[in-house]
């Protein structure tokens, strides 16, 4: 039987790129992108897109029937920030959503799922550098919570149903054809507009706050490898650390300014701040590159030569 696949959350930052790079992959007839909404971008004028609600169960199965779907991408969620503003709601979407996809792949009415988690399911006692696939883990935002939850029910439905279920951490990740959507991580990518559009930018972290990184394409890479990989290859159920970069603020404040030479920044921590105190600053991915072959293409130079290569042309 060949893939078909289904996106949920696909209008947001991940998922606009991960619907283009489906469709290059499996064909644009055997993708079907779906959100609550419909996002302006002309990705969702080609190929089938259906409003999709995260929450209704019968909704999904219904699409999954309706389009033969064997493999679903489930990229709908509160982010940190935003889940930090109204908790029990974030629990309802995020929880409930991956439970409902979960339960197709139980009932074999889908094959494959993946579902994303963040190296937000980190805390205060986790290890902060290199910090290691296997290692304590105490999230301290709703967020971080559902995230370690949905990790935890992956790999029961695994174990106890044989749901091929797969997952990545993904840390924060940088692109210029959609905007972020509510993570702690959205000052790398606002950076790069408020440094073309008007050459300076007030971050919301302190300068020497350190964070693990990642460039969309190698993100959009990570997420169809490990979905392609051999089910006997991917031995970790939860999710998978992956990595390419860390920086801090100041350190991508400077590299902005090799190319933008007039680029100044500030400095006015808010409540993200508490937030990414709580996350690593870098992660060790050598349990996902030794299982499936992962590695990362984009280092902090060519990310930064990228974003503002592309955005000077979409924006100015
Ligand atoms: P995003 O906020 O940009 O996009 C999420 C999409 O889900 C939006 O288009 C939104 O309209 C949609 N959505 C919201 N509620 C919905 C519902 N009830 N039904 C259907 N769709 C709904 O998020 P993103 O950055 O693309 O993240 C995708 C996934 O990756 C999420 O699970 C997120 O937690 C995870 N993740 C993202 C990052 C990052 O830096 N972007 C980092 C770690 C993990």
């Amino acid at each position: 039987m060949s893939t078909k696949v289904l996106i949920i959350g696909a209008c947001g930052q991940i998922g606009t790129e991960l619907t283009t790079a489906l469709r290059n992959t499996y064909g644009v007839a055997n993708v079907v992108a779906s959100d609550i909404r419909k996002s302006e971008s002309n990705v969702f004028n080609e190929g089938s897109f259906e409003l999709l609600d995260a929450r209704d169960k019968d909704a999904i199965q219904a699409c999954v029937e309706k389009y033969k779907i064997t493999d679903v991408y489930l990229m709908a969620a509160l982010l940190s920030a935003t889940a930090e503003k109204n908790p029990e709601f974030a629990w309802d979407l995020n929880m409930n959503s991956l439970l409902h996809v979960l339960n197709l792949a139980k009932d074999k009415i889908i094959k494959k799922v993946f579902w994303p988690s963040s190296i937000a399911v980190f805390g205060q006692n986790s290890p902060k550098n290199n910090t290691p696939q296997h290692t304590i883990m105490e999230p301290s935002t709703v967020y971080g919570i559902s995230k370690l939850a949905g990790e935890r029910w992956c790999e029961y439905y695994h174990k106890n149903y044989g749901v091929d279920v797969r997952s990545i951490r993904y840390p924060g990740i940088i692109s210029w054809k959609a905007n972020p959507g509510g993570g702690t991580t959205d000052y790398a990518v606002e950076i790069f507009h408020e440094a073309i559009k008007k050459g300076s930018y007030t971050c919301f972290l302190t300068e020497d706050t350190s964070l693990p990184m990642m460039f969309m394409d190698d993100a959009v890479h990570a997420t169809i490898s490990i979905m392609k990989a051999a089910s006997t290859d991917i031995k970790v159920r939860s999710s998978y650390n992956i990595a390419a970069t860390s920086f801090t603020p100041e350190e991508l404040a400077a590299a902005i300014t090799q190319l933008l030479p007039d680029f100044t920044i500030t400095y006015e921590p808010d409540f993200r701040q508490k937030i990414a105190d709580s996350w690593p600053a870098s992660i060790d991915d050598s349990v996902a590159s030794n299982d499936w072959n992962w590695s990362a293409k984009f280092d902090m130079k060519a990310i930064v030569s990228e974003m503002i290569v592309n955005l000077q042309r979409e924006l100015v």
